[in-house]
């Protein structure tokens, strides 16, 4: 297909070039003197984007799921209990690994669309007298209906019981585009990934652990680890290397990646998140008169907005169309939600524009399967609502 392919998937995201440039790199010796210095200058810069002034970050070769194994596998043990809500695709396959890793899990159950509901966390760690719960788990933004999630709210629902359970989140979806503060919302180990708001490949799983999580869980949990054991990576870390062959490319795009984000800003870059994505509900809502899955005021994602379908229409069609005669890739739904609505992510290295491209696409293969809306309305109010916003 001739012209540009318009990747709106909410991750992988589009790679900018200078990013592109430092992963092409020529290959290095990972045991070299001059390696510590790239490895000390990422994991550093990480702890500002996770905001954190104590904690530590690592990176592995892996995915978002890979991060959620090492969190759990580095600070519980078979048979702890943890407390964790499913609300989404994401949320629900994290509580499928915590059951196949042993542990017990309080399940709160809310609709596809819902936040996480914090309320009823408390509930459940005020009747737990005896500290049973050793984690509370939260989808910082359930990537898969388009939600964000209070991980501050649920720390001070801890805190209000005086309850001991460590903060485990996912921010797979929010980390590096959305507000995220790891020392001020007290959050014991937060997951990402490189695909997302960094704005890299897939292939690392981008954690950062409490001094709390270090100390107090990771050298005494029993669940077996071996490739994901943090004690080996700090030992490692500490002199500047890996406990094995570190993917070179992928950290000399890391550290072009944290560069850029840290030139911008991180308050800039969650400014300009919040921007697009009121642009393209705007569309969504304003131009098409559609609905998105989140239904709560104030969760609605800054990095991914679901669109649900009119009565009788399938997503899956929009998103063949899309791709064939438009070459846009829109994010399918998923699972429970596969048919129902199709997302558009909005996160990484974007512009209005690039919007423009996706809101147009994703509403001519709208009209193409006989979906009345307005030709042209997304982007006007789309467009409209960027022009006022900037002045
Ligand atoms: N958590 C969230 C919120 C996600 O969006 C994803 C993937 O999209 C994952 C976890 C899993 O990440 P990965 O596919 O990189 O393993």
């Amino acid at each position: 297909m001739s012209g540009q392919h318009f990747l709106f998937v909410p991750g992988p995201t589009t790679v900018p070039q200078d990013i592109m440039n430092a992963i092409s790199a020529p290959m290095e010796d990972h045991r070299s003197l001059a390696f510590p210095e790239l490895t000390h200058c990422v994991l550093d810069d990480l702890k500002e984007v996770f905001k954190t002034k104590s904690g530590r970050a690592f990176v592995f070769p892996a995915s978002g799921t890979g991060g959620w194994e090492i969190a759990l596998t580095n600070t519980l043990s078979p048979g702890d209990t943890v407390i964790a809500s499913r609300i989404g695709h994401f949320s629900n396959l994290w509580i499928n690994m915590c059951k196949r890793l042993g542990l017990e899990v309080i399940e709160l159950e809310a609709e596809w669309g819902e936040a996480a509901p914090i309320e009823r966390y408390q509930e459940q760690l005020a009747m737990d007298r005896n500290h049973r719960i050793k984690a509370a788990l939260i989808c910082h933004n359930e990537t898969s209906t388009g939600v964000t999630s209070d991980v501050a709210g649920l720390r001070r629902a801890i805190d209000d019981e005086g309850h001991s359970a460590m903060l485990l989140v996912d921010g797979v979806s929010s980390i590096a585009s959305i507000d995220f503060n790891m020392d001020a919302w007290g959050v014991d180990f937060a997951v990402a990934c490189s695909q997302k708001g960094f704005m890299l490949p897939a292939g690392l799983a981008i954690t950062c652990a409490s001094e709390k999580a270090l100390n107090a869980f990771q050298k005494k949990t029993r669940t077996p680890r071996a490739y994901f054991r943090l004690q080996d990576m700090i030992e490692a870390n500490d002199t500047g290397y890996f406990p094995f062959t570190p993917s070179l490319p992928m950290l000399r795009g890391l550290r072009a990646s944290l560069r850029r984000l840290l030139d911008e800003g991180l308050d800039n870059v969650f400014a300009r998140h919040h921007r697009l994505a009121g642009g393209v509900r705007r569309g969504i809502r304003d131009g098409w008169g559609l609905d998105l899955c989140a239904r709560q005021q104030g969760t609605k994602s800054d990095t991914v907005s679901a669109i649900m379908m009119p009565d009788g229409f399938d997503s899956n069609e929009v998103i063949r169309l899309a791709q064939l005669k438009y070459n846009l890739a829109l994010g399918a739904g998923l699972s429970k939600v596969s048919g129902r609505l199709y997302r558009i992510g909005h996160l990484g290295d974007l512009n209005e524009l690039m919007l423009c491209a996706a809101l147009s696409g994703a509403e001519m293969a709208m009209r193409d399967i006989g979906i009345d809306v307005t030709p042209g309305s997304a982007v006007a109010a789309a467009s409209e609502y960027w022009r006022s916003d900037k002045q």
